[in-house]
């Protein structure tokens, strides 16, 4: 069980504020998309949950608990970049197993959970390769096992497809769909893509300029869209 608390975010770097009073209430196993344009601050939001930057003020709270001075590996969340960096001379086990063998964990147990993300992932007749005999997708899912072994409650992504060709992306949609369905986990997923934030979250919560202009059902935003930001950025001409 996990639900996500966003009380009251705010973040400046030095005089510019890029983040104004963000407050949101995710519920548990949910899938919620963050959406804007370039320089709206998902980014910055993300890494602020994930504990990996500061917030000026305002807390995250994770199932009840405020987690705001907790150190990431903690706070039990994990983040799927969008440029991951899988070790070449490693097979496809070793690059999944390794939050694990930093973590010091038991070769049973290591090998246990190596074993269910690969099945989640499809990728258990690929494990002894090495990343450069992977296809494109292949080695996103080997960075998405990454964040599986570790077991967090909330996984977070930040653009983890924009580098992919657009059929991959297609096909990463429906996995990473499929993915949520199995984990039972909450999700918060960061781009700055109307289709894929329409056709994958529960609910999204658009952004702009630092500031959340809507939260609601992909139906909620484009039937009934708070303002024009809203409405031209979901498509619908209003
Ligand atoms: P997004 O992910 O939506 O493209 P970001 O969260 O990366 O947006 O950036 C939001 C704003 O904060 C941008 O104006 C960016 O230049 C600024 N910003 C992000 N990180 C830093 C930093 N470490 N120092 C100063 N400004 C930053
Ligand atoms: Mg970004």
């Amino acid at each position: 069980m996990a639900t996500l608390n966003l009380n009251a975010i705010t973040k400046s770097f030095g005089a510019a504020q890029v983040l104004h009073d963000i407050s949101l209430a995710i519920e548990d196993k949910e899938f919620v998309v963050f959406v804007g344009p370039s320089g709206c601050g998902k980014s910055t939001l993300l890494r602020i949950i994930a504990g990996l930057e500061e917030a000026t003020s305002g807390a995250i709270v994770i199932d009840g608990q405020d987690v705001s001075d907790e150190h990431p590996v903690d706070r039990g969340i994990s983040m799927v970049f969008q440029s991951y960096a899988l070790y070449p001379h490693l097979s496809v086990y070793e690059n999944i197993a390794f939050p694990l063998r930093v973590q010091k964990l038991g070769k049973a147990d290591l090998d246990r959970r190596v074993q269910r993300a690969a099945e989640i992932l499809q990728l258990t007749d690929k494990l002894h390769l090495k990343p450069g005999q992977l296809s494109g997708g292949q080695r996103q899912r080997v960075a998405i096992g990454r964040s599986i072994v570790r077991e967090p409650k909330v996984f977070l992504f930040d653009e983890p497809l924009s580098n992919l060709d657009a059929a991959l992306r297609g096909d990463m949609r429906v996995e990473l769909s499929q993915l949520h369905g199995s984990l039972d986990a909450t999700m918060v997923y960061v781009t700055h893509d109307q289709v894929e934030a329409m056709t994958m979250a529960d609910r999204i919560v658009v952004l702009n300029g630092g500031r959340v202009e809507q939260f609601g059902t992909p139906m909620e935003l484009y039937h009934h869209p708070a303002n024009k930001f809203v409405a031209a950025f979901i498509g619908q001409p209003n």
